[in-house]
């Protein structure tokens, strides 16, 4: 029970990696702020964690309709959790999009929406989180990739995205480190979330590109949202009380070898 009596925060919490994580942190104690744009997810979320693990005290998690990219969004986040919760001690910044495909079919549309949810969602959540985590001296985990670090094929401004939001992550590390507060991120490669369905059914040939996605991996197959999820618990917990500004990757020796 690391998280007991802690109060958490799940941007992208209604689905994937997002979804499992909060439930894994609402088994261990935790109340849970989830964070979603999509309402519905939001709310499914949180009503089956207050089932699963009913608190007699407080609602065990409740549901913001939040877009992150929307600083007024933010600061209405951070409000609701200090309402409800009084206290913030951990914020995971989940919530992305992705386009995966060559450059010339990526719109700039499609590039400022990208980098408004992926990078400057984050810069939002931690600008208006910060102040709530120093009293705590909480921690913050980002949801970064594989492709931050080594670059990918056909996915260049989601691999763009997640690079920024490494030397972010190091770079608050730095700034935050005085206060107590640690930063660190988690580097996937493949995860069966609706993410990645999403792009292998957009490939040409979507039963080859499976198969060449669980090849990329020497543990060969994807992670599993609950793989992932229980490292971003690790990095956030205080069993983690001496790593900060870390990129962990978590991706089966996906980039091993070369
Ligand atoms: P993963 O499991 O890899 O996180 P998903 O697509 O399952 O991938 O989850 C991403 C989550 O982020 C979804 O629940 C989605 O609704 C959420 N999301 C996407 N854009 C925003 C946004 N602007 N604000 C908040 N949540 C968002």
């Amino acid at each position: 029970m690391r998280f007991n009596e802690k109060v958490v925060i799940v941007t992208g919490g209604g689905s994937g990696i997002g979804e499992t994580s909060a439930r894994l942190f609402a088994a261990e104690g935790a109340s849970v702020v989830i964070a979603d744009w999509n309402e519905e997810d939001g709310q499914r979320v949180a009503a089956s964690l207050n089932a699963e693990f009913p608190s007699k005290m407080m609602p065990r998690a409740v549901a913001l309709k939040t877009d992150v990219s929307r600083e007024e969004d933010s600061v209405a986040l951070m409000e609701y959790t200090m309402q409800t919760f009084g206290r913030l001690d951990v914020l995971f910044n989940n919530a992305a999009v992705i386009h995966p495909k060559p450059i010339e079919e990526i719109t700039e549309h499609n590039f400022d929406r990208l980098m408004a949810v992926n990078l400057k969602g984050v810069y939002l959540t931690i600008k208006h989180a910060i102040p709530l985590l120093r009293r705590t001296k909480g921690s913050i985990v980002n949801m970064a990739s594989l492709g931050g670090i080594v670059g990918q094929r056909n996915n260049p401004i989601y691999a763009a995205s997640k690079g920024g939001l490494i030397a972010l992550t190091k770079s608050l590390a730095l700034d935050f480190a005085p206060d107590g507060v640690r930063v660190n991120c988690v580097c996937p490669a493949g995860v069966s979330t609706p993410l990645l369905e999403a792009w292998t059914m957009e490939q040409p040939d979507p039963a080859a590109a499976a198969k060449s996605l669980a090849d990329m991996h020497p543990l060969g197959r994807p992670a599993t949202p609950e793989e992932v999820a229980q490292s971003v618990l690790y990095l956030a917990s205080e069993h983690a009380s001496f790593v900060t500004g870390v990129a962990l990757p978590v991706e089966g020796g996906a980039s091993l070898g070369y």
